[in-house]
Order: structure tokens, then sequence, then C-alpha cells
């Protein structure tokens, strides 16, 4: 261990953030404790704690680069376990503004594993860390503190036999997820809570997994048909390590996909991809459909608080929880992994809001392009700036020159998978081919529009 940091870190939460957290502690504590109130050894399904898992989950280009950099090896053994891989933007076949892209070589790579496998490999590899112990099947009850509240010095954990008991800390790191309590515990210790944005989405995913009798898939990975405008309703529908097929559906402002077989069939009907209809309607469904509910993307935040105690971080879901269809929650919580690692490498503990105040400008960019994205439905309750307004009319042009030139779906999906700033996509070069593009597809459209006879479809 280069940078000792202290004894004892404690993480609250085992998930995909908990996990990445551990991985990064255990460079620079002697011990760290992972405290999760489910069973995770040897868990491959979606468990009671993170009930979202099972809804198809990707991992963003960013994303997958930060894990293999944490656990090097990790995709060659996902992919070794029989998990279907390939381009992002070559093999996944993405509709937006109903149209489909034109599939490119991005060479950014997509592990198409469910959440229950992705984490399951992650867990596997921190826990062959020798000083990572996880504590399963307890609760965390509350945090302690010291006397003047300046300083957060452990947690207390209930049990599954209710017994109670104190974990004493050096650091403690919330990753309880969106129902974490640090802003509860802020205020029983005389603290603010931090200020909240919302986006209210009134999202939900229902999702069935199928054995298929025919394949609609070709040499593509996953088949996403992305809500828009024009039809708010979306679905990923990837192709899965064991050969099944799992197809989320999704509806905003209340247009929530049924869990009724029939209603939820009338629904893949409505969505972008005729072949998902047409792969499923006479498919062996394997469960019935479930639904989750996102009401509102949510930032909390903690780097505008003026005081906060030392010994306690907050990441991933707790601190900033997107608007799940742009799969960012995974990515960001490895890139707060990573800010954490960077600190701690210079031998001492985070002061917490320096920790908030590092990754804040890492949590602006994909907050901006999903809450901003978002901002593009008209029921959808917010400020629309002009920025925004600008940055939606030039996002729906880019996607309709994406249905012809790879070129502009590549740059779409470095900046979606948050390898590339958003300053990308408005190179001077792109810019003026997306709008060559767009208007020779407006001419076209138009030209077509006249030459068609009164009343036929154009
Ligand atoms: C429907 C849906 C689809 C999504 N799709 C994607 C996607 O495609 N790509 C992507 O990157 N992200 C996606 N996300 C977001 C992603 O799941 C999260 O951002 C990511 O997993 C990080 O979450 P987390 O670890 O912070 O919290 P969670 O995943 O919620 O984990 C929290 C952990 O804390 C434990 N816990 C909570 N409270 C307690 C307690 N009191 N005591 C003990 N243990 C406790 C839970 O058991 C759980 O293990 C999606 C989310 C949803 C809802």
């Amino acid at each position: 261990m280069n940078n000792h940091v202290g004894e004892r870190a404690v993480v609250l939460g085992g998930g995909m953030a908990g996990l990445l957290a551990a991985r990064v502690l255990a460079d620079a504590y002697t011990t760290v404790v992972v405290i999760d109130r489910d069973t995770l050894s040897g868990v491959r399904t979606a468990r009671r704690g993170v009930p979202h898992g099972r809804h198809a989950h990707a991992l963003l280009a960013r994303g997958q680069h930060i894990l293999e950099e944490l656990f090097p090896g990790l995709q060659a053994d996902l992919i070794s376990a029989g998990v279907p891989a390939g381009d992002l933007a070559g093999n996944l076949r993405w509709y937006f503004n109903g149209q489909r892209l034109a599939p490119a070589k991005s060479g950014l790579l997509s592990v198409s594993a469910t959440r229950p496998v992705l984490e399951a490999h992650v867990r596997s590899r921190v826990s062959q860390l020798p000083n990572v112990h996880f504590m399963e099947r307890h609760t965390i009850a509350g945090i302690l503190a010291s006397r003047d509240h300046s300083r957060i010095t452990g947690v207390r954990v209930t049990s599954e036999d209710n017994q109670e008991s104190s974990l004493h800390a050096d650091l403690v790191v919330d990753a309880t997820g969106r129902g974490s309590r640090t802003p509860v515990w802020l205020e029983e210790l005389g603290y603010d809570r931090p200020r909240e944005d919302r986006v209210k989405v009134d999202l939900a995913y229902t999702t069935r997994h199928y054995k298929l009798k025919t394949d609609p898939y070709g040499t593509d990975l996953s088949i996403n048909p992305v809500a828009w405008p024009g039809n708010p309703r979306g679905a990923f529908f990837p192709k899965l390590d064991d050969g099944s097929s799992q197809l989320s559906l999704t509806g905003i402002l209340g247009d929530h996909p049924p869990t009724d077989p029939d209603g939820f069939l009338q629904f893949v009907k409505t969505v972008a991809a005729p072949e998902i209809y047409e792969a499923v309607k006479d498919a062996e469904p394997l469960d019935e459909p479930v639904t989750f509910r996102f009401p509102a993307s949510v930032r909390r935040r903690y780097e505008k608080l003026r005081r906060f105690p030392s010994g306690l971080l907050v990441m991933g879901d707790g601190v900033c929880s997107f608007n799940p269809v742009y799969g960012q929650g995974m990515t960001v919580a490895a890139v707060e992994s990573a800010a954490l690692r960077d600190l701690l490498r210079r031998g001492q503990a985070p002061a917490p809001l320096e920790f908030f105040r590092k990754i804040s400008p890492l949590i602006d960019v994909p907050w901006e392009i999903s809450a901003g994205g978002d901002l593009a439905f008209p029921g959808v309750q917010g400020k629309r700036t002009l920025k925004s307004r600008l940055a939606n009319a030039y996002m729906a042009r880019l996607h309709a020159a994406a249905t012809q030139d790879p070129t502009v779906t590549e740059a779409f999906f470095r900046v979606a998978g948050l390898v590339d700033p958003p300053q990308a996509l408005m190179k001077p070069a792109l810019v003026l081919r997306v709008l060559r593009i767009s208007r020779s597809l407006k001419n076209g459209s138009q030209q077509r529009a006249a030459a068609a006879p009164t009343g036929s479809p154009v």
C-alpha cells in the first residue's frame, strides 16, 4: 500500500457505487468493510436491494474504460463467460426520432452484461482483495458522530436477528443509492440538507424476458428504439448471455408500459422498431412483466453546502440519480471512484466538501445531457433556457444526419458514452456536415410531398 490513509473505511451499500468505492479505498485503508442488507455472495440475479437490476442496463464507453482500469481483464472475463460484446455504435441497433441510425465502427466496446451479472463479476474481483470484507444481511440503522458532531466516526447496523452493533471507521462512504439517508443524518446532526435539483419525468420501465423463435438481431447485440418527443415510448431489447432476450419498455409522463401480457404486447407494437413486436409476438415468455417507477431525476448539491462533517462521503445515486434511459448511473459511479482514487493518492483522507466539489463538474455533463434532453419533451416541467432549446433543436438535426452518415453516429456515441465532451459535437466540420445532411433530408421530404398525389401518404 503506497498511500496509507487510515485503518478502516466502511462502505454503506454493496451496489455498483459501493463496490467501486471499495476497490479504490482498498489501496489506501488497512481494512475496508462493505455493508449491505442483502445476501451478495454468489448472487447473479436481481436482488431485493436493487430492484432496478431486473431492467435493461448498459455500461457507457467511459464506464467500460474505468472498470477495465480498476479491474484489468474484466472485459475478457465477461466475454469468456458468454456475455455478448460488440461496437457500441456498430452492433447496437439504435433508433432516434423514429429513424435507424447508420451503424459506425467507433471502436467503443459495449459488453452487454445484465446489471446483476456485471455486478457479480465486479463483486468477485473486489472480494479477491485481501483487505476487503463484506458484511451481508446487515441493515444500516444510523451513523455515529463525535460529541461535537464535527466528525463521523462509524455506523450502527442491525443484523437479521435484530442485534444492533456499532462499527467504528476513519471514513464512511454512503453508497446506499437513491434512498440515501445522508440528508436526514445531516439535519439530525445540526447541518443543512443539500439542495435538490429535480426533473420530474414520471418514467416507468416494464421488463419481460423471452426465448425467441426467430432471430431479429443478425450481427447486432441489441435493438434500441429510443423515446423522442414524437413518440415518448421506447425500448431496450438486448440478447443475453444465456441465449434469452430481455425486453425493457419505457414510458414517460405517466404513460407507463403495462404489466398485463396483452397490454405489454400492445405497447411493444407502438415503439419505433417493428422487428421487436415481430420477434416477441410468438416468442416464449420466460416470466411475467415487472415494473420499476422512476418519478424524477434527482441531483443533491452537496458541493454547495458550507459545512459538512469530516469522515463522510456520498457517492453514486445518493448524489445524483439520472433518468436511466441515458444509461449514465454506473459510469458516473465509476468516474466518481476514479476521482476518489486521485484524492486518496495524496496520502490523506479527502475533505468531504473538496470531494463533492471535485465530482460536481464531472456530474455536470451527464446531467446536462439527460436533464437537458428530457426538456425536449414538452410535458416535462423545467426551465427551458435558450441554450437548452438550441441544444435540443441541434440534437434533432444531428440524429437525422446520423441516419445517413456513420461519422455523425460515431461522434454522437463518443459524447453520449461520456468519452468526448459535448463540445465535440460543435466542431465546425461536424456542424457543417449535420446541417448539410439535415437540409438535404428536409428538401427531399418536401419534394416527395409536392410530388405525391393529394391525399396519399408521404
Ligand atoms: C430502471 C433503471 C435502469 C437503469 N439503467 C442503467 C443503465 O443502463 N446504465 C447505467 O449506467 N445505469 C443505469 N441505471 C442506474 C444504475 O442502476 C445506478 O446508477 C448504479 O447502479 C449506481 O447505483 P448505486 O450503487 O449508487 O445504488 P444502488 O444500485 O441502489 O445500490 C445501493 C445498495 O445499497 C444497499 N442498501 C440501501 N440501503 C441500505 C441500508 N439501509 N442498509 C443496508 N444496505 C442498504 C442496497 O441493498 C444496494 O445494494 C438504471 C437505473 C434504473 C432505475
